[in-house]
């Protein structure tokens, strides 16, 4: 009889997670088969590349890093072909376009009585009194800035009330929107502070030189073939075989069979609880979706921006990035390649008919100055991308415990890997030092022969320890 630990391991989803961790498998000389869903590798760091010479990435996609191991795997993998770009981010309030983070300049072009009434609330504290993300953001930057921007901008991109979202959602999300650590965003007294600071953060980050970024990913699926992986594309995982709490053998809904001696998940909680076969009782966790616009246009935007937030409950669209500020040629020259984000549920009408919606997006765009007329627009693509950001509802930590206890005995060979799968609010560093520090673990096991339970093989929880149920 075959030796279950000959099989190869199967990893479900080519995101960054997956194609890091196939490499390092690969390189150790394990079998590796990657199945994707998707026609490309890549997840939501893909990009789309279109007949007009256009490439858009997943609105914006900068890389960096404070991991010296990840950036010297990402190096690796890109060689010579990255740039260093300055980060250039915009917010567009009250009708202007204004650098952020802040600085002083722009601080003071805002109305007099919000500055007062922000100001104010310096000395203004508030308790917060449950771990609601509005609880959380009055606690921190007082309610005049809860109200003229956070809670707008939260409502409208994950429609839903903010005391109803989780606090999680604020510290990953504000986090992330500064990984300058010289801006203090923690409290409005570290706003306060970084804005007189004045300076404008020179923050940097690197980009792909050949295409969008994807092409990391393009590179990390190159390699791991080159070694004798095997990575399947428009394949998604339809069936878990399994047999005495092992799963066996992965299927894909264009019926390919393979087996396995180890599953690594980095596909959607949802998806497996549906695969998977889960009893009622076992929770659903829920997923933001996002449609992609992605417009080519004769006249070029300005101001120039790599990406705006908007917050304004009234226009449309939460972000829009200009690819040609990633790298110039990402879109032909003396063109502008506009990518606006409308996040949603799968159920949502903007999802199902975005042909519907594209004359609100295009009138969004003359509203922000980004296009003069509708006849600038060359051209547009509209892309549906799944499982965006996991909601982060006040009481996903109960759900998402509920969630891992029943995946974890469900199968003692199943890991949960990345983005989706541990239901994480990251950014593509993140996934790929987790599935370095995941590849250590499981090959040092492998090599003393005896792997350890599915779980083990997993980033550890960041939010789960104390968060109330
Ligand atoms: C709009 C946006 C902007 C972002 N900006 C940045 C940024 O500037 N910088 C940054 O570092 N990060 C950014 N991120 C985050 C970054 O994209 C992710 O952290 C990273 O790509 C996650 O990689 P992953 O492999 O963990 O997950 P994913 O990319 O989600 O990979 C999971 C893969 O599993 C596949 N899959 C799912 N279900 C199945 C199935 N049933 N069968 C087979 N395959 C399946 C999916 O198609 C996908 O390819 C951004 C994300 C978004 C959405």
């Amino acid at each position: 009889m075959e030796n279950h630990q000959d099989l190869p391991v199967v990893i479900v989803g080519a995101g960054v997670a997956g194609l890091t961790l196939g490499l390092k498998l690969a390189e150790a000389g394990v079998p590796v088969v990657i199945l994707e869903r998707e026609k490309t590798v890549g997840g939501l760091a893909r990009s789309f590349s279109y007949a007009n010479g256009a490439t858009f990435d997943i609105g914006p996609h900068r890389f960096h890093s404070d991991s010296d191991r990840v950036n010297r795997f990402v190096f690796e993998i890109l060689g010579e072909d990255y740039h260093w770009i300055r980060r250039n981010s915009t917010l567009f309030l009250f009708g202007k376009y204004l650098p952020w983070p802040m600085t002083l300049a722009n601080v003071v072009s805002l109305p007099l009585p919000l500055l007062v009434q922000a100001g104010l609330d310096l000395f203004r504290r508030r308790k917060a009194r449950t771990d609601s993300f509005e609880d959380y953001i009055i606690e921190r930057y007082g309610r005049v800035l809860y109200r003229t921007f956070f809670q707008p901008y939260t409502e409208k991109f994950l429609d839903y009330t903010c005391s109803n979202l989780h606090r999680d959602w604020a510290v990953t999300g504000i986090d992330r929107a500064t990984i300058d650590k010289r801006v203090d965003t923690g409290s409005l007294w570290g706003v306060a502070k970084s804005v007189l600071r004045s300076n404008a953060p020179d923050t940097q980050f690197i980009y792909p030189r050949s295409g969008g970024i994807g092409v990391f990913s393009e590179r990390l699926a190159e390699r791991i073939t080159r070694l004798g992986g095997r990575i399947l594309t428009s394949a998604p995982v339809a069936a878990l075989l399994s047999e005495a709490g092992r799963i066996t053998a992965v299927r894909t809904e264009t019926g390919e069979t393979v087996p396995a001696s180890h599953v690594f998940w980095s596909g959607s909680l949802d998806t497996l609880r549906t695969i998977g076969c889960a009893p009622e009782s076992v929770p659903r966790l829920h997923y933001m979706s996002t449609v992609l616009f992605n417009y080519v246009t004769r006249k070029r935007v300005e101001p120039e921006f790599q990406w705006c937030y908007f917050g304004d409950k009234a226009m449309e669209a939460s972000r829009a990035c200009l690819p040609r500020c990633f790298n110039s040629a990402l879109v032909p020259e003396g063109k502008e390649g506009i990518c606006v984000e409308i996040s949603c549920s799968e159920d949502a009408a903007a999802w199902r008919d975005p042909a519907r919606l594209d004359c609100v997006v295009e009138t969004f765009l003359l509203h922000a100055k980004m296009l003069r007329s509708l006849e600038d627009i060359e051209d547009y693509h509209v892309e549906h991308i799944h499982d965006t950001y996991p909601l982060y509802v006040l009481n996903y930590p109960r759900k998402l415990r509920g969630m891992f206890a029943w995946a974890h005995d469900s199968w003692d060979n199943l890991s949960l890997l990345g983005r989706c799968g541990r239901f994480w609010y990251n950014n593509m560093d993140h996934s790929i030092e987790a599935s370095l520090t995941v590849a250590d673990h499981f090959l040092a096991d492998k090599a003393g022969g005896r792997l350890r339970h599915g779980r083990d093989y997993e980033a550890e929880d960041r939010y789960l320890e104390g968060a109330s149920p």
